[in-house]
């Protein structure tokens, strides 16, 4: 919250995201204290089989969700970004229906997995209200799982927890590269100089902004990227909500160049 804080007032352009991120970050802490740790009902053997078979570590029904809880999150979500103008009032409406609906479960279920593909979503405002609502819920499993089974050996671009696209990655020391999930913010180890989409090792650059502290890697065989921050260089670890802001000028550019992030 106070790195937030200091953003807005080191980059005033920014006080319009700030402000929006900083109540969703609010409205999750409060929801957090009222669910306590997460207990996931499967054996350390089991997770390191799942990951050995290639199969992501939690599954949508593991997490035994709080549907009045999940319901309410929804509203708030819907209405915050109805306050920030980023959803208009007929798309707030009903996405407010779809939070009513008795087939909820089953549409974040159908949501949960199709996460991996990373295709263009069909309801963009019900894929970034869910993204929203689900994130409480879901970033304190994926981090009692992390802590229970190493996910290094994990091959692929998508994330060994919950199957979802990276969303930022973690630079320790040159060409050690963690990823980090969008959804989940789960990471896993990723070889620098391959692409997670197309797993393309050629035709790869990296260019580096604000003085080193963040770098983005694209790819010229997929035209994807993915922006890390150089925590060297930083001073400081990821703060997913703070970077992901921070970047969002970054983003920009790098659009306007014609690629998509991850
Ligand atoms: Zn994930
Ligand atoms: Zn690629």
């Amino acid at each position: 919250m106070a790195a937030l804080k200091a953003l807005a007032e080191a980059q005033p352009e920014l006080a319009p995201a700030v402000a929006l991120e900083r109540e969703i970050v609010d409205g999750e802490r409060r929801l957090q204290r009222r669910l306590g740790t997460p207990w996931l009902d499967v054996s350390n053997d089991d997770l390191t089989a799942r990951l050995a078979r290639g199969e992501r570590l939690i599954e949508w029904a593991q997490l035994g969700i709080d549907w009045p809880e999940f319901r309410l999150r929804l509203r708030q979500v819907v209405d915050v970004l109805r306050r920030h103008d980023i959803l208009d009032a007929a798309d707030a409406a009903r996405l407010h229906d779809i939070g009513r609906d008795p087939g909820l479960p089953a549409i974040v279920e159908r949501w949960y997995d199709e996460g991996a593909h990373g295709g263009p979503a069909a309801d963009t405002s019900l894929t970034d209200v869910l993204g929203l609502t689900v994130r409480p819920f879901l970033t304190r499993a994926a981090e009692v799982v992390q802590q229970r089974v190493s996910t290094d050996t994990w091959p692929r671009g998508t994330c060994p927890m919950c199957g979802a696209r990276p969303g930022f990655a973690v630079v320790a020391a040159p060409g050690v590269r963690h990823l980090v999930c969008g959804r989940c913010h789960g990471r896993w180890l990723f070889d620098a100089r391959t692409c997670p989409r197309c797993l393309s090792s050629d035709r790869q650059r990296v260019f580096s902004a604000h003085d080193g502290v963040y770098q983005v890697a694209v790819c010229d065989a997929c035209k994807r990227y993915v922006k890390a921050i150089d925590v060297k260089k930083a001073g400081r670890p990821l703060l997913m909500s703070v970077d992901t802001v921070a970047t969002l000028a970054l983003d920009q550019a790098i659009a306007a160049q014609g690629f998509e992030a991850d």
